[in-house]
């Protein structure tokens, strides 16, 4: 049977490598908002763009988060939901869309969280993830390509993590309260990170 998980964690804690290794194992739907608002940054909504809010490290609003969430649950069978809910009033309108299997929290210190971000660079041509210290490419021809993510800069990253810790702790609560979360240590290496994730799921299944 398909599942439905949800993966939560600050920014820079490991939910888009987590969720792609969850979604070709389990074989569901990886549905992340952030990807999702990128390739829609500058698409006029009746709030703005959502680039306007983004490379401010401000959450998009509701309405438009929502819908893009709604909408692509509703063609899921079975999905790894990440990014979304970054706030409670978003946590409610999940609660009252879908049910969850299992609720993953990747737990990562802050001083942890900016130096993964701010030191993160991307491959636009395979979409892969690296760090300039931790994770270097291999090949110098990869290496020349790597951007970095309009957001991923110092003062933005620490506007993200405020912003996380004002509207995003209390999903993390609001979860932990009713039972259904369990605490992943973000701080292993990736694959020890893997390990205990996949034993959750299977064992949950
Ligand atoms: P991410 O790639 O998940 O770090 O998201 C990048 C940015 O997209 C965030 O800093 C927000 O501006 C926006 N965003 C992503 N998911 C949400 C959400 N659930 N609610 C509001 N804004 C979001």
């Amino acid at each position: 049977m398909s599942q439905n998980v949800l993966i939560l964690g600050a920014p820079g804690a490991g939910k888009g490598t987590q969720s792609a290794r969850i979604a070709e194992e389990f074989d569901v739907e990886h549905v992340t908002t952030g990807d999702a608002l990128r390739a829609n940054k500058h698409m006029e909504t009746e709030h703005g763009t959502p680039a306007s809010f983004m490379d401010e490290g401000e959450l998009v609003p509701d309405p438009v988060v929502n819908e893009i969430v709604r909408a692509a649950l509703s063609e899921a069978d079975g999905f790894v939901l990440d990014g979304y809910p970054r706030n409670l009033s978003q946590a409610e309108y999940l609660d009252d869309i879908t049910d969850l299997d299992v609720v993953l929290y990747l737990d990562v210190d802050e001083d942890e969280l900016v130096n993964r971000l701010t030191g993160r660079r991307l491959d636009p041509e395979t979409g892969d993830i690296y760090h300039v210290e931790y994770n270097p490419p291999e090949s110098e021809e990869v290496e020349e390509r790597l951007v970095q993510r309009e957001d991923d800069t110092e003062e933005t990253v620490r506007e993200r993590l405020r912003v996380y810790r004002e509207n995003t702790r209390p999903v993390i609560d609001h979860y932990e309260e009713r039972g259904d979360l369990v605490r992943i240590d973000g701080e292993q290496t990736p694959d020890e990170v893997w390990e205990d994730i996949r034993e959750t799921i299977e064992n949950e299944a």
